[in-house]
Formats: C-alpha cells, sequence, structure tokens
C-alpha cells in the first residue's frame, strides 16, 4: 500500500477517472431525461448508473491518499469499479433491443467479484497480483461481449458509431490482456503493480470516454431516425406519408412510370358498424397486405384517410393491372379477427394509369388513376380498373367527371 500511496501519478490518475465517470454520468443523465419511456432511456439510466458506481469506486480508492487505515479498502473499491463495465454491456444490450438472456456474461464478473471478496476476507490485506487478474478477467469478460454485440446487432443508421465503440471495448479488452500476460509473467512486485495500474487507468480513462462519446452519438443517430419517420412515415400504418410519395411521384421526372390508387370500400361503415379502434386496424391490416404484396422496388404511400397509393418500379400496362390485381385478391381474401373473435373481411377498389410524356404529368397521372378508382367504385367496387385514354385530350383534366376506363375485373 506504502507503494501506492507514495505514487502520486496513481493517485492523479485516480481523479482523472472520478472526472471522467462524473462527466459520462451527467452526459448519461441529461441525455436520459430527454428521452421518451423507452429502450434507449433505459439504457442512458443504466449507463448512468454505470459511471456513477466506477466514480464511487475510484472516489473511495482516493481515500488511502488521505490514509484512513481500512486495509480492505482498495481490495473492495475495485468491486464497483469492475462493475461499471458489466453494467456498460447491460446497456448495451437494453439499447439493441436484445433479449434479457444475453446480459449472462454478467454472472462472471458477479462469480469473480465474490471469490475477490472472499480472498480479501480469508486471504491477502493488499491489493495483490491475483486480485488485480481477477479484476482484469472481470472486465473483458463483459468487454468482449459488448463489443460483439455493438459489432452485430446495431441498426443500419448506428452502424458507424456502434463499430466504433466496439473498436474501443476491443482496444481496452486488449489493453487488458497485456496486464494479464505481465501478470501472469511474474511482474507481481507493487511498484510493478502500480506501474500496470497506471497504464490500466489512463487507458481506461480514454477508452470509457470515447465509448461514452460514441454511444450518445449512437442515441443522437437514433433521434434523428425517429425524426425521418415522424416526417415521412403515416404514424397508423407505416407506410409513406402522402408528402413523400408525392414527392417521389414528381422526383420521377420524364421517366416512365406508372400509378396505382386505392380505397377501401365502404369503410366508413365499418367505423360506423365496429368503432374507429377497429377502422383503424383495418386501416394497418389493409396497409400490411399491400406492403407484402408489392416488391421492394415499389413504393407504397397512404395519402388519404383510407386511401392508398402505389408508385410501381415496372411501368408495363400488363404488369401494374397484375399487381393491382394481385392486391386486390389479397385483401379480399384476409380476414382480420377481432379482439372477441369475430371475423372482418374488407375489398377495395383499384384505378391505375400509366405515364405521359409533358409538363404537370404527375398530377395528369394522379387525375387519371383517380378517374379510374372512381370508374371502378361505380362499377360495382372490389374491383381493378385501368385507365384508357379519352378521345378528347382535354377530358383527361376533368376525369373524375367523364372517366373512360377497361375494366379488368377478375
Ligand atoms: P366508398 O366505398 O365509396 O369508398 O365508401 P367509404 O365509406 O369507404 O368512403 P367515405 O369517403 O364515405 O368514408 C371514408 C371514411 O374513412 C370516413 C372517415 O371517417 C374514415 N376515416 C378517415 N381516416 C380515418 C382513420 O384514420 N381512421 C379511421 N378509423 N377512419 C378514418
Ligand atoms: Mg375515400
Ligand atoms: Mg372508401
Amino acid at each position: 500500500m506504502e507503494a501506492i500511496d507514495a505514487n502520486f501519478d496513481l493517485a492523479t490518475m485516480f481523479v482523472v477517472n472520478v472526472l471522467a465517470s462524473t462527466l459520462s454520468l451527467l452526459c448519461f443523465a441529461a441525455m436520459a431525461c430527454q428521452q421518451q419511456p423507452g429502450a434507449a432511456r433505459t439504457s442512458l439510466q443504466i449507463g448512468a448508473v454505470a459511471n456513477a458506481v466506477q466514480m464511487l469506486g475510484f472516489g473511495v480508492l482516493l481515500i488511502p491518499a488521505w490514509d484512513v487505515g481500512f486495509p480492505h479498502l482498495i481490495s473492495l473499491a475495485n468491486l464497483p469499479i469492475d462493475a461499471g463495465p458489466a453494467l456498460g454491456l447491460v446497456a448495451v444490450n437494453v439499447f439493441l433491443g436484445r433479449p434479457a438472456r444475453a446480459n449472462w456474461p454478467v454472472a462472471i464478473p458477479i462469480a469473480l467479484g465474490l471469490v475477490q471478496i472472499g480472498y480479501v476476507v480469508w486471504g491477502s490485506d493488499v491489493y495483490d497480483w491475483v486480485l488485480m487478474l481477477l479484476g482484469c478477467i472481470s472486465r473483458m469478460s463483459v468487454l468482449l461481449p459488448a463489443a460483439w454485440a455493438l459489432w452485430r446487432y446495431a441498426t443500419p443508421s448506428q452502424r458507424g458509431p456502434a463499430r466504433l465503440a466496439a473498436c474501443f471495448h476491443l482496444l481496452w479488452a486488449g489493453l487488458l490482456a497485456l496486464r494479464i500476460g505481465l501478470l501472469l509473467d511474474g511482474d507481481t512486485s507493487q511498484t510493478d503493480l502500480a506501474g500496470s495500474s497506471i497504464l490500466g487507468l489512463a487507458g481506461r480513462f480514454m477508452l470509457t470516454w470515447m465509448i461514452a462519446v460514441c454511444l450518445l452519438w449512437m442515441i443522437a443517430r437514433q433521434l434523428d431516425e425517429q425524426l425521418i419517420q415522424h416526417a415521412t412515415r403515416d404514424p397508423l400504418t407505416g407506410l409513406l406519408n402522402r408528402r413523400m410519395i408525392w414527392e417521389a411521384g414528381r422526383a420521377r421526372g420524364s421517366r416512365a412510370m406508372a400509378l396505382i390508387l386505392l380505397d377501401i370500400d365502404h369503410f366508413k361503415d365499418v367505423n360506423d358498424h365496429w368503432g374507429h379502434g377497429v377502422g383503424d386496424q383495418v386501416l394497418a391490416m389493409v396497409a400490411g397486405v399491400i406492403a407484402d404484396a408489392v416488391r421492394d422496388e415499389d413504393l407504397v404511400g397512404r395519402v388519404g384517410g383510407e386511401e392508398f397509393m402505389v408508385l410501381p418500379a415496372a411501368t408495363g400496362t400488363a404488369q401494374v393491372a397484375a399487381l393491382a390485381e394481385r392486391i386486390r385478391t389479397a385483401i379480399a381474401g384476409t380476414v382480420l379477427v377481432l379482439d372477441d373473435g369475430q371475423e372482418l373481411r374488407c375489398t377495395v377498389s383499384i384505378g391505375h394509369a400509366g405515364a405521359h410524356g409533358g409538363e404537370g404529368r404527375w398530377e395528369r397521372l394522379v387525375a387519371e388513376a383517380d378517374a379510374a378508382l372512381y370508374a371502378a367504385k361505380h362499377g360495382g367496387r372490389d374491383r381493378v380498373v385501368a385507365y384508357a385514354a379519352p378521345v378528347a385530350a382535354d377530358r383527361a383534366q376533368n376525369a373524375r367527371v367523364m372517366p373512360m376506363v377497361a375494366a379488368v375485373r377478375a
């Protein structure tokens, strides 16, 4: 203990680590306060606790500098310091939405912690190389799974900072491996141990700080993702919102383009008879069926209350008609089972049109698909109608009033 007491650098590193843990704690806590309840907030709270216990541990390690004369203090203060990375693994897993069983490696530091307590109580009264070895193994056993989880399970938008954090975890684990190698090699005098501690503490200071920055960066990415989701998606169905699909349609410029418009039949009756909640379930069900029926390259949006739009990548009339028919039959064949066991079916009417060139072609295409949809409704609903060009060009402008259509009823 004298060697450690006498070593100013070690005490300085404790102070530095207390400050780093405190700053990380404040960052995590501040971010947690701003979050809605959910995985991210829980993860930040666990991250804050991880830093709090580390801060506590390093704070206690400073006490020998004031010499309170309690021999087990250094040994036991290392336990909360080891709990920090273990809680860090839990925080990472919670953030990544992994199941609770993914936290099983935490059992290793817990078991090693108990061994350390036993060793301190019945064995050594100084912080010797055995305790240091157990501490290094304990930290490594949770750093490696945390690195793996960050590398493997982050969402595409979080992958950059997550993989950087994984690399810092690996770097830290490498540093610990180096220390384990030195200890097993016989560098076990108190002076050597103090040197090894300084190396570990310096690395730890930089790496915990870097990891904290990466994790906060991941949270910021998640917030960005949520903002983009809110700005571009319909909250009820998860489909593109009207603005997005409109912009996508306009952005197709002079390229060939086709458009499918769908409207649920007699949807008002669903609301009137079953209530708005069931109406919402029907909307979500229909949206899901459309999304499943289209290909990845096709865009699907909700453009009105019970109206949907598909912007297919394929633009040939036969392909578009086949897709529309596939969607219609899939919806007609889907049964929504309500909470009380009752079964509900619905149908849709569909109109589709193909693009022409020239000014305002998107608006014209929408009007033509709308005209075809109107004809499908008039023709008896639950059918697909393709828009057919009117004889007089100006009639397309007023397509809802005078549609020229060809029914493609299955
Ligand atoms: P049609 O076969 O002619 O299309 O008849 P419809 O009843 O489907 O059409 P109408 O336009 O008369 O009614 C559409 C209904 O959709 C009226 C509105 O209350 C309902 N609606 C619009 N948005 C939502 C929503 O977000 N949730 C629910 N549950 N209903 C909605
Ligand atoms: Mg409608
Ligand atoms: Mg309708």
